[in-house]
């Protein structure tokens, strides 16, 4: 019980194992190296594909969590597995390595849209916050394909992918 407390104090408050923060918009990046202004950028674009979503919501603040060194995404990873990333509550933590430049996060040789992945794992955190901590998922049983399906149609916003939703 104390371990599992001490470990939602850590999960709830990623400033207790990241060396800095930096506050952009309604963003809080938690960072340990300095942060490279292009993630700004793609967090901004990430951003602007939820605006399309029914469930944004301009006065929502999210905890943006970078992979870079932090023992938090490592922690997140040991609770719910390895992905590129996770979005829960208010929080995205991105686990793979990113390259901001290029545009995407590698994992185990593959590799995801980088504005693509923070616009999918926010979608996470604007169904959170528009369900609820009982009715969101993991705790809520909503199949996967309605959970992702609908963060991938959120994010999934280039001209070339559009055509999935007119066939
Ligand atoms: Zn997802």
């Amino acid at each position: 019980m104390l371990i599992t407390g001490l470990l939602l104090i850590i999960v709830i408050n990623p400033i207790l194992t990241y060396a800095n923060k930096t506050t952009h918009n309604n963003l809080t990046v938690f960072h340990n190296k300095t942060l490279d202004p292009t993630l700004l950028t793609k967090l901004d674009q990430a951003t602007e594909l939820l605006k399309a979503s029914e469930l944004y919501n301009p006065d929502l603040h999210l905890d943006i969590c970078l992979n870079d060194g932090s023992k938090y995404p490592k922690l997140i990873r040991a609770i719910r597995g390895q992905a590129f990333a996770w979005g829960f509550y208010n929080k995205v933590v991105l686990q793979g390595n990113a390259n901001y430049n290029e545009n995407y996060v590698e994992l185990n040789g593959y590799k995801w849209n980088l504005t693509q992945l923070l616009a999918h794992e926010m979608t996470h955190c604007l169904q959170f916050d528009k369900l609820g901590f009982w009715k969101s998922k993991p705790i809520a049983n909503i199949p996967n394909w309605k959970w992702e399906g609908y963060a991938e149609y959120v994010s999934r916003q280039n001209t070339d992918q559009k055509d999935l939703s007119k066939i």
